[in-house]
């Protein structure tokens, strides 16, 4: 009898022991994605995102002969009609981690299996599972160094090679049509233009890894923190999707250790950064809506505000900030560092909370992940475990100066002054919604906040907070 695989957030055939799993036991295979109401819940962009990889999924597939089973629906119906129309013995899936999908899957994990059913879950989406890793008091790590200490001499198991053949089974079973399930809909952007920077699909993604390795990798350590240099490796995009796993970076990235490539060590550490989130995320789920700690509930954030969508939309006035919001809007990502001023500037010195920003990046991120996200905004708005203290605001004009000391990232975002701006700031305008009114011709704007009054009154609500 076939077995089905269910695919989520693990579309590749090169490292996955789910797949693996049932190919060794000789099983024909039922590929299936189900678009169920939490994959109907994403973000614009995240969404559309998904329905590239989802294309270039289902080519690989075919590519071995299989096909890529498409149904709409709440996943259990689904798996068990598609379990009745194949005579499937049951299903394999990849685990993911956030409360959500954690919730879903063991309801339909316990329902199949009352039912008979096969229902097994696998890892793969990170290097180490959540509760494997434990301080001596065997609870979860809630501080960076620590955890990279006890992770990084780990052994780990190695990556298992693609599939190359899958069975098929004697019946495939209905399929629904990708285009039909619109899931680019909600991208009042321009998804062609996210789309002429995005780099879909586990082969893009194995280049990927390979040029950087090749190209980036020693220089990591000096160029990652400098926007404008391509100096980083643009994974996260595929991670997401898990169209490459984090194991086979990481054995990657461990060889070159070994053959003493600088660099090596602070690409595992940011590697690692991604697996330290999802600890964080599993052992405290509420982490994505709550302050982590609670004396931050006291503070006098303001909610969603004007300045807040002046923001979303590149035009505060304050260059760097509105290149990084602009580099996300038109390419679907942002540099780390300009993440860090954008999400910085938001939370200090327009005092907005930091859930208002972590809305908007949910709604632009082809690489969104809810993990790296929430830890992202709860360390710079200083609420978070391990957080950077309030009190040290970054400067975004100094920044600028100190990571983009010739402007070169700003020109390439921020088409306003220039005579002929380059194609990423062009696109801009291109993408901005009507709604928005925001034209080519129209003049930079002013500061929305003198960066000394933004800093002060963002001081003045801490030590409101502390007293
Ligand atoms: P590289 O420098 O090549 O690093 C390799 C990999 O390490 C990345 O692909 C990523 O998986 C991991 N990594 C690197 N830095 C971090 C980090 N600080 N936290 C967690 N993992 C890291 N990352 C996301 O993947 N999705 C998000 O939605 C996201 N939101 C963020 C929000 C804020 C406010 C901040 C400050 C950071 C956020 N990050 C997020 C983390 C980081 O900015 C990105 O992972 C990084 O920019 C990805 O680029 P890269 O793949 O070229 O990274």
């Amino acid at each position: 009898a076939p077995l089905i695989i269910w695919f989520r957030r693990d579309l590749r055939l090169h490292d996955h022991p789910a797949l693996q799993a049932a190919v060794a036991a000789g099983r024909p295979i039922v590929p299936l994605f189900i678009l169920d109401p939490l994959a109907e819940d994403l973000g614009a962009a995240p969404k559309w995102r998904l329905g590239e990889g989802l294309a270039a999924f289902a080519r690989s597939l075919e590519g071995l002969g299989s096909r890529l089973i498409l149904r709409r629906g709440q996943a259990l119906e689904v798996l068990r009609s598609v379990i009745a129309e194949t005579g499937a013995e049951g299903v394999h899936w990849s685990r993911l981690y956030d409360p959500e999908a954690r919730a879903r899957d063991s309801a339909i994990k316990a329902a199949l299996r009352a039912e008979g059913h096969v229902a097994r879950s696998f890892p793969g989406h990170l290097l180490f599972e959540p509760w494997e890793v434990a301080t001596k008091d065997g609870g979860p790590y809630r501080v960076y160094s620590p955890f990279w200490r006890a992770v990084q001499g780990r052994a780990l198991a190695p990556s298992l090679p693609a599939v190359e053949r899958l069975d098929t089974p004697s019946n495939w079973p209905r399929s629904e049509s990708l285009a039909d399930w619109q899931l680019g809909a909600a991208m009042n952007r321009g998804a062609q233009i996210v789309g002429k920077y995005a780099q879909v699909g586990e082969a893009r993604a194995l280049e990927r890894l390979a040029q950087f390795l090749d190209e980036r990798l020693d220089d990591y350590a000096q160029d990652r923190d400098f926007p404008a240099k391509p100096g980083t490796s643009g994974l996260s995009e595929n991670l997401s999707l898990g169209e490459i796993s984090p194991r086979t970076i990481w054995h990657a990235a461990w060889r070159r250790l070994h053959e003493g490539a600088p660099g090596a060590e602070t690409f595992l550490k940011e590697l690692v950064w991604r697996e330290f989130a999802w600890h964080l995320y599993y052992h405290f789920p509420e982490m994505a809506r709550a302050n982590w700690r609670a004396d931050w509930d006291a503070f006098a954030w303001r909610g969603d505000n004007a300045d807040a969508e002046a923001w979303r939309r590149g035009m505060t006035g304050e260059p760097f900030v509105d290149a990084a919001m602009r580099e996300m809007f038109t390419t679907g990502t942002m540099h780390n560092r300009a993440r860090m001023i954008a999400a910085s500037y938001l939370t200090k010195h327009l005092l907005t909370d930091w859930r208002v920003g972590l809305r908007w990046f949910e709604d632009c991120l082809i690489d969104w992940d809810p993990a790296a996200n929430a830890m992202g905004w709860q360390w710079v708005a200083g609420s978070g475990p391990d957080a950077a203290p309030y009190f040290r605001i970054f400067n975004p004009a100094g920044q600028a100066e100190k990571y983009d000391p010739s402007g070169a990232y700003r020109s390439r975002f921020l088409a306003e002054g220039q005579r002929s701006p380059p194609e990423p700031a062009r696109d801009f305008f291109a993408a901005v919604p009507r709604s928005w009114q925001i034209t080519h011709d129209a003049a930079y704007p002013e500061r929305l906040v003198a960066l000394d009054q933004g800093r002060a009154r963002a001081l003045a609500a801490y030590q409101g907070l502390r007293g």
